[in-house]
């Protein structure tokens, strides 16, 4: 068997045109595109720099307003907190992201406290957080969010299918796995302390990989015919990046396989971005 290819980068495509219309009726409606700020501490110009000026390149894209907030690496808790609650009453402000990681005398608890709920556009903040474990709508991480997309543009079932998701942490493994539970998949969570992690997988009808070790997922942990979603991202010495799936040996014992680069990567973007234009729809109580 030879995986289909789930293709991040024509889903992105996809959804980038629809939401290109959406901010077109918004502008229409309103005489003004959603609003987006990136907060971004530092002193350098390292990878969320790069990853910045991919969301502004979305955002230009489909026509939403964002810039890019470049504060000192010596910012203060205080002065980032002013800055922030300043955004959440700037009516022109619909989306805030603050890029991660911070300076170490920054707090990411701090931030996601200070972001408005109704502006969280990445789903950080507690009550983001809260709201998914409740079931009730709410902003979520942009990965965890991909991951969910890739799974419905490719009429992926999840209702009552064991789904194994390997990762747990807070930004992509633990809220992708209530996402799930939410959509009645049987969700199994693996992390670093699960015994015997291959005889886990090998029963997923659908397995994601969200650890950050390359190539980790080799044939032999993958049922046949199962849909393998690969969100790990690992630069390799020799430079490109890899994913924690084993694409080569993958590809031919999977039902589908997202590639990367290529998968679930290009899409996070596109879902902040997403999520940005809902948040500006529900602040005009639309
Ligand atoms: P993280 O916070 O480091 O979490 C990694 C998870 O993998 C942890 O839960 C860890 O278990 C688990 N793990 C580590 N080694 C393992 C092993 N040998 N067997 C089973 N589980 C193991 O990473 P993250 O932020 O969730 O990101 C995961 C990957 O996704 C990274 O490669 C990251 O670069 C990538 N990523 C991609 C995107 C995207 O846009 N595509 C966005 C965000 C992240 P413990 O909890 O027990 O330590």
């Amino acid at each position: 068997m030879t995986a289909v290819i789930l293709d991040g980068r024509a889903m992105g495509a996809e959804i980038r045109s629809e939401l290109r219309d959406e901010v077109r009726h918004y502008l229409q409606q309103r005489g003004q595109p959603p609003g987006l700020v990136i907060v971004h501490v530092s002193s350098d110009d390292g990878a969320s720099a790069v990853y910045s000026r991919a969301i502004l390149r979305i955002a230009e894209d489909i026509a939403v307003s964002a810039r890019l907030e470049h504060l000192p690496a010596l910012t203060s808790p205080e002065e980032l907190r002013c800055r922030l609650l300043l955004l959440n009453e700037d009516e022109a402000t619909q989306g805030i992201i603050v890029q991660m990681p911070l300076p170490a005398h920054l707090s990411q608890k701090m931030v996601a406290d200070s972001i408005a709920a109704r502006k969280d556009i990445d789903g950080i903040s507690t009550s983001s957080a809260g709201n998914l474990f409740l079931g009730l709508p709410s902003f979520l991480p942009s990965t965890a969010a991909a991951v969910m997309e890739i799974l419905e543009r490719s009429k992926t079932t999840v209702a009552g299918r064991r789904i194994v998701v390997i990762g747990r942490s807070n930004v992509v493994g633990k809220p992708l796995a209530l996402m799930l539970l939410q959509k009645n998949a049987t969700v199994t969570i693996c992390h670093s302390r699960t015994n015997n992690l291959a005889a886990l997988t090998r029963q997923a009808e659908v397995l994601i990989a969200a650890v950050g070790r390359a190539n980790m997922v080799t044939a032999e942990m993958v049922r046949p015919g199962a849909t393998v979603i690969d969100v790990g991202i690992n630069t390799r010495p020799e430079g490109g990046i890899v994913g924690d799936v084993d694409f080569a040996s993958v590809r031919e014992v999977a039902g589908a396989l997202t590639p990367t680069p290529g998968g679930v990567g290009p899409l996070t973007n596109v879902m902040l971005l997403k999520q940005c234009v809902q948040a500006a729809w529900q602040q005009v109580g639309n």
